[in-house]
């Protein structure tokens, strides 16, 4: 059984960027990852045409000046294979490979109440323990799949977006199915759409989608950028989702309607993401948020030639940004295509698999391959999956039964020593998430040096400051229009899951603050204590 002062669990960009910090603070430490390779999400979402709809620049670490001037990005969007060949860069060129136990998947992690140790079971029987456990599992995941009645009778292969098989796939002369319209879907759509046979979209809710507007990065854009670096990440630190963008100053409908129509135009081609900000109250005020739907409903109503089809591909229930928003390379052109079809599988519901293909209720569309594109458990899915035994043998699962519950997205109560890494209750999915992970990982690092030489022994998270902080994220979403629509935000992705807001909607500057405050404050919401309350309990019985 290996001891370690501190296990993470996860080595894609958080459980490596976690590694980097906890080694800068003295502080030893092990990665266990359960597949063969490190990078999480951008290891597995191999699919056709995965890219990152945060610009290159900006998608990257910023602990170190020359790994920011030596990596050269050759696109204004990174692809999947570009941002896997920068993480496996970091972790050769700040040599963390070798602290990294690949194929190693978390079974359960229980943690010691007498000795105050964390103690970690992998699914081949490994040992290890650790006085800190910290979770670094990502927010997207945990994928979700449907099971429809027939499936295993289906005779084409059926492929998971999120665990794409690392050989590549052949789509020529075949007809493919993508079910599900989100980011991935309406990524890979257009690619495999240039050499499948034929494909079919299974559309259930139509989304918002902006051209990505991308670009090969000039050598002039690389230098101008690099010199400005330090500035550009100041700027991101302090933009609310750390995606740099500032809110515009004047509400929507203070302006008159050309002004408006003039600021969204410029943002709608230049900003990606930053469109949300163009006006301050887009995702606050449903009158506002209406004008800036209708004027995207409007644009994308442009890309789609067809009428019946822009009737089905352009959301009408939801209003832009309650939901995850796509940024896209061709999505809408492609339904030109004479060989791709949209199935509007709201209408007509898909009734089962068959050998052939996908019957709905208007008929059977055969298929060779079918791609479930159908996103994940979101946000605590991940977190959920290894059985994590806190205090008095409670699960994670069973404490969050009604939904979670964090000391500032950091850690739960009856969990002490254990934190997480972009969990719920921090910016994670609503923030630039490398911003966030970076935040978290340097004040872990620092908290977990400075108790180790402060000789604490068990640090817990109070039930009353996690109750206190998760009525917090809950009123500050309520600020917002998320909980106007299901979404992976607040649960609504999988049924049965706590309809509670989960990220925190307050942009990554506040949180840094809050973050900044609980840590000048002698880490407020938190009891320290020099030795485990299991032992002072025992002790306090022998003397009674
Ligand atoms: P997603 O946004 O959750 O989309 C899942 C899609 O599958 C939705 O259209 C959903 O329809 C549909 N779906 C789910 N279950 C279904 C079922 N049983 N039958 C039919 N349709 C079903 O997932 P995602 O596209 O994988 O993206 C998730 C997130 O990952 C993104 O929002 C983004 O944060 C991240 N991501 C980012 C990038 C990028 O950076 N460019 C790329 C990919 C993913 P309903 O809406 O009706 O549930």
């Amino acid at each position: 059984m290996a001891f370690v002062e501190t296990l993470i669990v996860g080595a894609g960009l958080a459980g490596l960027r976690s590694l980097y910090a906890l080694r800068e603070q003295g502080v030893s430490a092990t990665v266990l990852e359960a597949s063969d390779e490190i990078g999480g999400v951008w290891n597995h979402n191999r699919y056709p045409g995965a890219r990152c709809d945060v610009e290159s620049f900006d998608y990257s670490f910023s602990f170190s000046s020359e790994l920011e001037q030596e990596w050269r990005w050759s696109e204004r969007y990174p692809t999947q294979p570009e941002i896997l060949r920068y993480i496996n860069h970091v972790a050769d060129r700040f040599d963390l490979r070798r602290h990294v136990e690949l194929n190693a998947r978390v079974e359960e992690a229980a943690y010691d109440e007498q000795q105050a140790l964390w103690s970690v079971v992998t699914s081949d029987g490994r040992r290890w323990t650790a006085k800190v456990l910290m979770l670094c599992l990502g927010q997207l995941s945990a994928p979700k799949t449907p099971a429809y009645p027939g499936q295993d009778s289906f005779a084409g292969q059926i492929i998971v977006s999120a665990t794409w098989p690392r050989e590549a796939i052949d789509f020529s002369g075949k007809r493919v199915g993508i079910i599900g319209t989100g980011s991935s879907g309406m990524q890979m759509t257009p690619v495999i759409a240039e050499t499948a046979e034929h494909l079919t979209v299974f559309q259930r809710t139509a989304n918002y989608s902006l051209p990505a507007a991308n670009a090969p990065l000039t050598d002039e854009e690389d230098a101008r950028v690099k010199a400005n670096y330090a500035e550009r990440r100041e700027q991101i630190r302090n933009s609310p989702s750390g995606l740099g963008f500032r809110p515009g100053k004047v509400r929507t409908l203070e302006v008159s309607a050309d002004e408006r129509e003039a600021a969204l135009e410029k943002s709608y081609h230049r900003l990606g993401f930053g469109f949300a900000l163009t006006f301050p109250d887009i995702l606050l005020d449903e009158e506002a948020n209406a004008v800036a739907s209708e004027f995207l409903r409007r644009k994308m109503g442009e890309r789609i030639a067809d009428p019946a089809l822009r009737e089905k591909l352009v959301p009408n229930d939801h209003g832009f940004g309650t939901r995850r928003p796509s940024v896209d390379g061709g999505y809408f052109e492609a339904f030109a295509r004479d060989n791709v079809d949209l199935a509007d599988i709201r209408e007509h519901p898909i009734r089962e698999f068959t050998p052939e293909g996908i019957r709905t209720d208007v008929g059977l569309h055969p298929l060779d391959i079918v791609i479930f594109a159908t996103g994940f458990d979101a946000i605590t899915g991940a977190l959920l999956k290894p059985r994590i035994v806190g205090r008095d043998g409670q699960t994670l699962a069973e404490k969050w039964a009604d939904g979670p519950l964090t000391q500032l997205g950091l850690a739960t109560a009856g969990f002490p020593n254990m934190v997480m890494v972009a969990g719920p209750g921090s910016p994670s999915v609503l923030s630039n998430v490398i911003v966030s992970i970076e935040e978290q990982a340097d004040w872990y690092a620092a908290m977990i040096a400075k108790l180790k030489a402060d000789g604490i022994a068990e640090f817990e998270a109070t039930e009353a400051a996690e109750r206190a902080w998760t009525d917090y994220v809950q009123q500050r979403a309520k600020e917002t229009l998320y909980m106007k629509t299901n979404s992976f935000y607040n649960g609504g992705e999988v049924a049965g899951k706590p309809r509670v807001f989960m990220p925190y909607s307050g942009g990554v500057r506040h949180y840094r603050l809050q973050l900044q405050q609980c840590a000048a404050d002698d880490y407020a919401g938190f009891e320290l204590r020099s030795a485990p309350a299991a032992q002072q309990a025992t002790k306090q019985a022998e003397h009674a």
